[in-house]
């Protein structure tokens, strides 16, 4: 387990001494998160290096994953992308299906009397707050892009919403009409995480070898769930145009998380599309779930591109700003967050595959620009998205609810 002062050479001892503080008035405080993935996407990712934390400076926390069936689990991503801005056609089977899915959940686990405060991530255990009685604050904590949601879907969720203490989201623009008290908490990485933590060459040797990466040409990658938001099959586009111009390959990673069925589908599609590429051995396509493999896969690329379509925040863009790496993004979302064009990275209109292209070029055939943006980069994460600030941020949060 990782002590929180081990994080001083990074941030400092201020924040440490801080965060000590802000934990005093909590000791002992039983506090549950639940969300539906124990692995794959953000989440899962912030809740594996936050919920150890909070215990290790005196707070009683609790990691609980939620349960579903595949047919949850594919509603769920419905509502997840209505909530972006899909159609959806909004049917009895579902609200009972959605609904039901929770309240068998409330059955056998006792959230009313064992804890002090209930954080609730994302829309699938969202309904959850009916079930229960509700006999202490509960926070819905929504990662979503809320900006514009699909309304048939957004009135039907501010049934459960509305009884909620506080909703966090990622970005001041996801706040929306619901008369709620909100607050804003940006994601953070963990940089002493197996995702983020330095790796000596020997490792990295070890893990190209193993999952069979050539490092002979410059590397172009993007990590993401194989999922339309994400626009893998756009990423192979751009890749085709800076290909006529550089030598390069790219690597598409994405697991499988267990709460996005859409996942095989869209790889299937991806694997069509870039079928030549893939033969010839310049498109690589990676679906294992492997923390170090991530973060050797940061390190070895010359570009990281996120080419969403819509991104919450995006911890992928986070991760590799972290790396010092070039980064070429979409400019959504919780992204424009974290890039300042031209500053610390390139942001691009999502729909400009040849823009797209240039940037990446433009990086490629450039390595003082692409050790510039990388150095920046990596100082913005330092100040603003790392773990230790997110934990600090629940901790206000924590003493305002229950001080
Ligand atoms: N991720 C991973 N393996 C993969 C693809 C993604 O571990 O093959 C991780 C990625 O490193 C990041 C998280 O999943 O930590 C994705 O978070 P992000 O906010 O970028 O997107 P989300 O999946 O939550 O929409």
């Amino acid at each position: 387990m990782k002590h929180l002062e081990d994080y001083r050479e990074i941030v400092g001892d201020n924040v440490i001494t801080e965060i000590y503080r802000k934990a005093r008035k909590l000791y002992g405080r039983h506090i549950v998160h639940i969300n539906s993935t124990f692995m794959g996407g953000g989440v899962a990712e912030m809740l594996l290096s936050i919920a150890p934390l909070m215990n290790y400076i005196g707070l009683n926390a609790d990691w609980v994953t939620f349960h579903g069936n595949q047919d949850f689990f594919t509603l769920t991503k419905k509502i997840h992308n209505a909530l972006q801005g899909d159609r959806i056609h909004w049917t009895k089977n579902k609200v009972n299906l959605y609904l039901n899915t929770n309240r068998n959940f409330s059955i056998y686990t006792h959230l009313g009397e064992n804890y002090d405060l209930v954080i609730i991530h994302d829309p699938q255990p969202l309904p959850l707050i009916r079930f229960y009685k509700k006999v202490q604050p509960w926070v819905w904590r929504c990662h979503v892009d809320l900006s514009h949601p699909n309304e048939t879907v957004w009135n039907f969720l501010k049934n459960f919403i509305l009884r909620y203490d506080l909703v966090i989201v990622s970005n001041e623009k996801y706040k929306n009409d619901i008369p709620i008290k909100y607050k804003i908490i940006h994601p953070a990485i963990d940089p002493l995480s197996l995702k983020n933590m330095e790796l000596d060459n020997e490792t990295i040797r070890k893990y190209t070898k193993k999952f069979r990466i050539p490092t002979d040409k410059p590397l172009i990658t993007q990590i993401s769930r194989f999922d339309k938001w994400k626009d893998p099959e756009g990423v192979i586009e751009v890749f085709k145009i800076v290909k006529e111009k550089v030598d390069a390959r790219l690597v598409l990673c994405g697991s499988m998380a267990t709460d996005d069925p859409e996942g095989y589908r869209i790889l299937e599609r991806v694997k069509r599309k870039a079928k030549r590429l893939i033969d010839k051995g310049d498109v690589i396509l990676l679906t294992y779930e492997n923390n170090v493999l991530v973060n050797v896969l940061q390190r070895i690329s010359s570009v990281i591109i996120q080419k969403s379509l819509k991104e919450g925040f995006g911890l992928t863009v986070t991760e590799a700003l972290w790396k010092g790496k070039p980064v070429v993004a979409s400019r959504v979302g919780g992204i424009t967050l974290q890039i300042e064009d031209g500053v610390n990275g390139f942001l691009v209109d999502p729909m400009d595959y040849e823009g797209t292209a240039q940037r990446i070029i433009e990086i490629l055939k450039n390595p003082e620009l692409a050790e510039e943006l990388g150095r920046k980069g990596k100082e913005t994460v330092r100040k603003k998205f790392l773990i230790t600030r997110l934990l600090s941020d629940y901790l206000d949060v924590f003493n305002e609810l229950l001080g």
